[in-house]
């Protein structure tokens, strides 16, 4: 037998992240002394009223086949939550949920992307859009940035990217792995140049809630109504509610586009897990006050680390508004972000993920989503690395 791959599954690589992870954990299950700054998740419990209604769905037998789009509760609930956080007004027809956000950004990418058509990414990027863009047989463009502008893409380097085959542009702010937040400015006027060229903006919002320093995060659909009409809206659970397990996210896209990705999920995933989405209605409909305990928390070790990376000599990190990660510049070290990275798990047993994985080679991505004291604990020890490179 030819065990021939499809061109499309052969052009992917694997996600790096999730690699280095393994990695860790398998030297931990060793009994290594590993520190894990790899995490892209939070550190916290999912909040208990979420999990209690989940179990009270499950134990009420609430076991079978839903809509494959979502029962009709939670995208009430999703629409409602759209108008209350975000100004924007969705048909519940309109809102799609999903397993994951990552699933709901490859329906995106799959409901519109086809042969010859172009995706405008921004690198550094999260690892799997350029991955889903090639899964559809499209082409990424990809655009670097660096920290000089905070990762930040301006609109003249949008508009010089589009070209007559551009479909998407993919915008993710705060991002994964910069931690980048853009204002409502420089939003509204990389929306702009979308709306002008035609061009679809996927906005994947998952850390909306996670901003420090005062930032606010502003929806790009929500300028205008032909902002709305031309954004694939994407967002999700896990990062806001700690529910990555859960494997639920959503979207709001235009009709058109919802229709589309309903029709995919009815023949590939069906519906998201039942009794999950009515842990999903607890969490959009309960109680808050979970994430101002987290946000203190995360802002803290935020603060802490940026102040040690920057204090560490030949590195320089910019401070992030935004997600739990930091994305330190290694690049006058003299080693390249998979040799690094490798090294300093050898050596100093500290898991980070080299910045290639995300299109950026002289950084690192640090997730501060783990406690104060692994924070410390691998900070001392990533300094002591760096500390024996620059001599
Ligand atoms: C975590 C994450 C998601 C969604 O994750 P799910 O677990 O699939 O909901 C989407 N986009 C980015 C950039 C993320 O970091």
């Amino acid at each position: 037998m030819n065990y021939r791959i499809s061109r499309q599954a052969g052009s992917l690589s694997p996600s790096l992240t999730l690699a280095i992870d393994a990695k860790a954990k398998q030297m931990k299950a060793e009994g290594l002394d590993v520190v894990g700054f790899g995490a892209g998740e939070p550190d916290f419990d999912t909040p208990q009223h979420i999990k209690d209604a989940a179990a009270r769905a499950l134990a009420e037998g609430f076991t079978k086949y839903t809509p494959s789009s979502g029962i009709v509760e939670l995208r009430q609930a999703i629409a409602e939550k759209f108008k209350r956080d975000n100004g924007l007004s969705y048909k519940p027809s309109q809102v799609i949920v999903s397993c994951g956000g990552k699933h709901s950004c490859f329906n995106a990418v799959m409901a519109t992307c086809q042969a010859g058509d172009e995706v405008v990414i921004p690198a550094p990027y999260w690892l799997s859009y350029p991955e889903m863009v090639k899964l559809a047989g499209a082409t990424p463009v990809v655009v670097p940035t660096t920290d000089a502008t905070e990762f930040k893409i301006t609109p003249e380097m949008l508009m010089a990217a589009i070209t007559p085959r551009t479909r998407l542009f993919i915008l993710n702010s705060p991002s994964n792995p910069t931690g980048t937040t853009y204002s409502a400015e420089e939003l509204k006027a990389l929306g702009d140049v979308c709306v002008q060229r035609d061009v679809l903006i996927l906005s994947d919002e998952i850390y909306e809630k996670l901003v420090y320093d005062g930032a606010e995060h502003v929806s790009v659909a929500s300028f205008s109504q032909a902002h709305q009409d031309h954004t694939i809206l994407v967002h999700g659970f896990a990062k806001a509610y700690s529910m990555t397990g859960w494997r639920l996210g959503y979207m709001a896209a235009p009709e058109p586009i919802a229709k589309a990705v309903d029709a995919i999920q009815s023949h590939s995933t069906s519906n998201p897990t039942s009794f999950a989405q009515k842990g999903a209605v607890a969490a959009l409909t309960g109680p808050q006050d979970h994430l101002k305990t987290w946000l203190a928390e995360y802002s803290k070790r935020r603060s802490y680390a940026h102040q040690r990376l920057n204090a560490m000599p030949g590195v320089s990190c910019v401070n992030a508004k935004g997600a739990f990660y930091l994305f330190p510049n290694i690049s006058r070290l003299g080693l390249k972000s998979t040799e690094f990275c490798a090294r300093l798990l050898e050596q100093e047993r500290v898991a980070a993920v080299p910045g290639i994985a995300f299109g950026a080679d002289d950084y690192l991505r640090i997730s501060y989503a783990t406690s104060m004291v692994n924070i410390q604990k691998g900070l001392d020890r990533l300094e002591h690395f760096v500390r024996s490179l620059a001599k």
